[in-house]
C-alpha cells in the first residue's frame, strides 16, 4: 500500500477501477431512468447520523462536530421535501478499529431512498433489478478483460433474488451445525454469512440472498416493525456469496411511532430532534438501502480483500499516502 502509485499500474488493477467507473455509471443510469435525483448530503454534522458508536469527533471552531456515518436522516428528509426518489453516492466514516478484509474506516456509500412504498418487499424489488443492470452493463463492457486478467466470469444476477427470513437463515445454520456467537442477539456473524451463502449457491444456485425480517434488538430504531410482530422489522440485508453488501428497510413515518421506538432504545430526543422534525408535517411511506462500492467490487471481481478494491485504503493504522 505505500507503493500504491506502482502497485496500480498493474493491468489487473487499472481493470478494477475501470469496473468501477462503468458500474457507478450504470447505477446512476437506471436510477435516472426510474425518476430518482441525486443529492449530497453534508458529511460534517452537529449529531451522530446512526448511533453513537463508531463515530469520528472533530472540533468545528469552538466546539465539535462528528462525521457522517451515513447520510441516512438526511436521505429520509429529502423524501420528506418532497423528493420522492433520491439516490447519493459518496463518502461514509466509521470509528471501526477493526482489523478485517471488509471494513475500512473510510469508504464510499451507495446510498438510495424512494417514497410511496408498501414495505421493505419493495425496496428488494428495486434492489435486485438496479444489481442486475449493473452486472450487465460490466459483463457487457469488461466482461472478456475481467476473465481474461482476474479469471473471473461475470454472471449476471437472475431476479428475483432467493429470501430467506431471519428466522429461517438462523434454523439453516442450526440445521447445518453452525454455532452463531452468543453475543450476536440475533444477528449473523461474517462466518454465519459464509455458510449462508455457500447453503443458497447450493439450494438456489444463485450468488445472492436477502435475509429478511431481522429482530428489533439489532435493528436502529428508525426501522419499521411488523403490524403483526412488533417484534420484527420490516428490514433486510443482502449478502453476495456470503458477503454483506447492503442493509435495508422501511423507515417509520409516523412520528408518534418513532419517538415511542426511540424512547424505547434509551435515545433522547434532543440530538435528534432535528430528525424527527422532518416527520412533523407529513412523509410518505419510504424506504431505502445503503451499499458499500469496494464490498461490491470485492465480490464481483472476486477480490479477497477490500483494500484491493479500493484507490487507498483508509483504516485504524492507516492515514497515508
Ligand atoms: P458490518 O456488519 O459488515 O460491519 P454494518 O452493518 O455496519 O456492516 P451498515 O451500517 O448496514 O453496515 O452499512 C451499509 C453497507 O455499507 C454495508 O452493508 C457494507 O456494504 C458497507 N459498509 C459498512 N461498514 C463498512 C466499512 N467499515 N467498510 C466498508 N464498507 C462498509
Amino acid at each position: 500500500m505505500d507503493w500504491r502509485y506502482l502497485d496500480l499500474r498493474k493491468p489487473e488493477n487499472l481493470l478494477i477501477f475501470k469496473v468501477q467507473t462503468t458500474a457507478e455509471a450504470a447505477m446512476r443510469e437506471f436510477w435516472l431512468q426510474n425518476n430518482f435525483m441525486e443529492i449530497h448530503t453534508p458529511k460534517i454534522l452537529g449529531a451522530p447520523s446512526e448511533s453513537g458508536a463508531e463515530l469520528f469527533t472533530l472540533d468545528y471552531f469552538e466546539g465539535k462536530a462528528y462525521l457522517a456515518q451515513s447520510p441516512q436522516f438526511y436521505k429520509q428528509m429529502a423524501i420528506a421535501a418532497g423528493f420522492e426518489r433520491v439516490f447519493e453516492i459518496g463518502p461514509v466514516f466509521r470509528a471501526d478499529p477493526s482489523f478485517t478484509s471488509r471494513h475500512m474506516t473510510e469508504f464510499t456509500g451507495v446510498d438510495m431512498e424512494f417514497g410511496w412504498i408498501e414495505s421493505h418487499e419493495d425496496v428488494m424489488c428495486m434492489q435486485e433489478r438496479w444489481l442486475a443492470y449493473v452486472y450487465q452493463r460490466v459483463k457487457d463492457a469488461h466482461g472478456e478483460e475481467i476473465k481474461e486478467r482476474l479469471g473471473v466470469d461475470i454472471v449476471v444476477p437472475t431476479v428475483p433474488f432467493p429470501r430467506l427470513t431471519m428466522a429461517k437463515a438462523q434454523e439453516i445454520l442450526r440445521e447445518v451445525g453452525y454455532i452463531v456467537p452468543a453475543d450476536k442477539k440475533g444477528d449473523i456473524d461474517p462466518g454465519g454469512e459464509r455458510v449462508l451463502g455457500q447453503y443458497v449457491k447450493e439450494h438456489f444456485n444463485h450468488d445472492f440472498v436477502f435475509v429478511t425480517d431481522w429482530p428489533i434488538a439489532v435493528r436502529p430504531f428508525y426501522h419499521m416493525r411488523h403490524p403483526d410482530n412488533p417484534g420484527l422489522t420490516r428490514s433486510f440485508d443482502l449478502l453476495a456469496c456470503g458477503l454483506e453488501i447492503t442493509t435495508g428497510a422501511q423507515r417509520e413515518h409516523r412520528l408518534d411511532v418513532l419517538k415511542a421506538q426511540a424512547l424505547e432504545k434509551g435515545l433522547h430526543f434532543e440530538p435528534i430532534q432535528f430528525y424527527l422534525d422532518f416527520f412533523r408535517f407529513g412523509c410518505p411511506p419510504h424506504g431505502g438501502f445503503g451499499l458499500g462500492l469496494s464490498r461490491l467490487l470485492m465480490v464481483m471481481l472476486g477480490l479477497q480483500n477490500i483494500r484491493e478494491a479500493v484507490f487507498l485504503f483508509r483504516g485504524p493504522n492507516r492515514l497515508t499516502p
